[in-house]
């Protein structure tokens, strides 16, 4: 069996950083990444990270904006640590190496985004991501660890109450291997992929919170889903909310800012739920513009000129020419809103702690929750920093009292048996149809606007897909890069959480931020102002709550 005192799964900028910190303090840490690290998830991040830098902003303003963003679900003691970590962190990720854009006088330039008082979100072009993860990647390239590059996570193990190590699937040679950990930080980022109009990679499929949902872990706030504005039609490959910020419009096809209906004050530059509702509001209100890839509104950045757009936001034109056949420069894109972010996950505190011992999470596989019930943009790159580093730090402490995991042989082959069966089968269920069916289901009946009706019938169906998974069946039977076995192993884990998202919405009688309910469409803060704790038993998910932790802001109505 492999042993190493901490490991994380996960290599995008929370699972880099969180390895940094336990190397740094001084524990033999291994990375394990589906991926290799530079193609993580992160590495798409377009629009910025957020800092208040500066004189004329302040934390006490990003904190301010974070908890309104949140709909007043956020933990406010969570949020204040986090903007105050955040202008130290962009600092340290300029040393490690990462260029960022810059403003005439050389300081580090900024940009307006939704929902924030003032534009501080730093940027390197419209390639923000890339340029942190190759500034983190060469950093922790100068500390000894070990990466297990293209092993995915398939279960973690627990004894004893306590999370002692986990199994991974070596795709390139066809291997499960058990490796025994003393601290485990999951760092496996986005669940995008259980929806179909997604702007999450074709990885972002949630692995690392159903390992922990299996091991007895809380999942927190599942039911709030994030949808971004602006995604290109077919693909939905995102347009960040950078076009915006940089000046972009949003019209319909009366030629209005349809905007100045919703929110008088800061029009496009709104928070994502905000901005996303109106743009389906003005669609389903027949103000939409309609096309074979179904109806959308425009968005327009000609009025900014030539050189700004293919300046600030070179990736927008790539995508924009090369997936929809538009220029930017002298025509509107077309947009319509996607799946984009999960504002839930592993439940867990500002160190990283999860409810089981040796069990860590960080990054946007984590539910800290600074985000409560709407994340603002520049929010996410900056969480997977500052609680990367907590948990790294958090886990290698553990790692220093607790025992040698007391794992053998026979829990490797208990956890891998129900996998193999799946190859042995002569017929059953194609993995790829349940997972297509599932996106289906999800778009259509736990999306942006939600109601009862809508919520049962998309439970009944992942109900049903669940029972067909039971049957589940892998035709390819060779070893080397078996994706049809991975692709199985993902529509399992995205399976079940789909069931704790649709649970929690259903649950969840009240409208808040990115959670929408047409048949409740107020706040309740009297009753439904507390986090929803998810934990699996035999007949599903089982909720709980517990409440929102206040320091110094009142909850008011939101309005931009
Ligand atoms: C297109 C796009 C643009 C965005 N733009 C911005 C932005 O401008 N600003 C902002 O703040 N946020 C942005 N976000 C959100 C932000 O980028 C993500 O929330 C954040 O980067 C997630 O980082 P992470 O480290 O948690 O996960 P990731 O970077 O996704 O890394 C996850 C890691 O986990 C590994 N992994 C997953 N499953 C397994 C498994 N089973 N076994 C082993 N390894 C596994 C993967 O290999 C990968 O290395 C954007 C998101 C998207 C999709």
């Amino acid at each position: 069996m492999i042993r190493h005192e901490v490991v994380v799964v996960g290599a995008g900028l929370a699972g880099q950083r969180a390895a940094l910190a336990a190397v740094e303090a001084g524990r033999d840490v291994a990375v394990v990444s589906k991926l290799h690290p530079l193609r993580s998830h992160s590495g798409a991040a377009q629009g910025g990270i957020n800092a208040a830098v500066g004189a004329e902003d302040s934390v006490d303003t990003h904190i301010y904006d974070t908890v309104k963003g949140s709909d007043y679900l956020g933990d406010q003691d969570a949020i204040e640590f986090f903007c105050r970590e955040a202008g130290p962190t962009v600092v340290e990720m300029e040393h490690f190496g990462t260029i960022f854009s810059r403003a005439p006088d050389g300081s580090l330039a900024r940009r307006a985004f939704g929902g924030a008082g003032f534009p501080r979100t730093i940027y390197a072009a419209d390639r923000t991501g890339l340029a942190l993860l190759q500034g983190l990647w060469e950093r922790l390239g100068t500390e000894e660890f070990t990466l297990y590059s293209e092993w995915d996570l398939t279960e973690l193990l627990v004894r004893d109450g306590s999370v002692q190590g986990l199994v991974a699937f070596d795709r390139r040679r066809g291997e499960f291997e058990m490796i025994g950990a003393k601290s485990v930080v999951l760092a496996t980022g986005p669940a995008g992929r259980i929806y179909g109009h997604t702007t999450n990679a074709h990885s972002c499929t949630g692995d690392g919170l159903a390992a922990a949902y299996d091991a007895g872990a809380y999942l927190k706030d599942m039911e709030f889903v994030q949808f971004h504005p602006t995604a290109l039609l077919e693909s939905s490959i995102l347009i960040t909310e950078g076009a915006r910020g940089e000046g972009g419009y949003l019209r319909n096809s009366a030629g209005e800012r349809f905007m100045s209906r919703y929110a008088p004050h800061v029009l496009e530059l709104a928070s994502r739920d905000v901005v996303s509702r109106a743009i389906v509001t003005e669609v389903l209100a027949g103000r939409g513009f309609h096309g074979p890839y179904g109806d959308y509104v425009h968005l327009e950045l000609m009025h900014l000129g030539k050189e700004k757009v293919e300046s600030r936001l070179q990736e927008i034109c790539d995508y924009s020419r090369h997936f929809a056949g538009i220029d930017p420069v002298t025509e509107p894109i077309p947009v319509y809103p996607a799946q984009h972010y999960m504002m839930g996950g592993i439940g867990t505190n500002s160190r990283g702690e999860t409810n089981l011992p040796g069990l860590y999470a960080a990054g946007e596989a984590a539910c800290v929750s600074i985000h409560g019930a709407n994340r603002l943009g520049g929010n996410s790159l900056l969480e997977t920093l500052v609680f990367g580093k907590q948990a790294g730090l958090a886990a290698a402490e553990h790692a220093e009292r607790a025992t040698a995991p007391a794992l053998d042989a026979a829990d490797l082959d208990r956890s891998v048996a129900p996998i193999r069966a799946w190859s042995s089968r002569s017929d059953g269920e194609d993995p790829s149809t349940l997972r297509t069916e599932m996106q289906r289901t999800m778009d259509r009946y736990v999306g942006i606007y939600r109601n009862e009706a809508d919520l049962l019938e998309g439970l009944r169906q992942v109900r049903a897909l669940r029972a067909r998974f039971e049957r589940v069946r892998v035709v390819d039977r060779s070893r080397v890069f078996n994706l049809n076995l991975t692709d199985a192993v993902e529509t399992g884990h995205m399976l079940e959480l789909a069931e704790t998202i649709v649970v929690g919405a259903y649950a969840r009688t009240e409208s808040r931020g990115a959670h929408s309910r047409t048949d409740y469409p107020k706040r309740d803060d009297a009753r439904w102002m507390r986090h929803t704790l998810a934990k699996r038993a035999a007949d599903g998910p089982q909720l709980s709550y517990s409440p929102v932790a206040y320091t110094r802001w009142e909850p008011k109505e939101r309005v931009y």
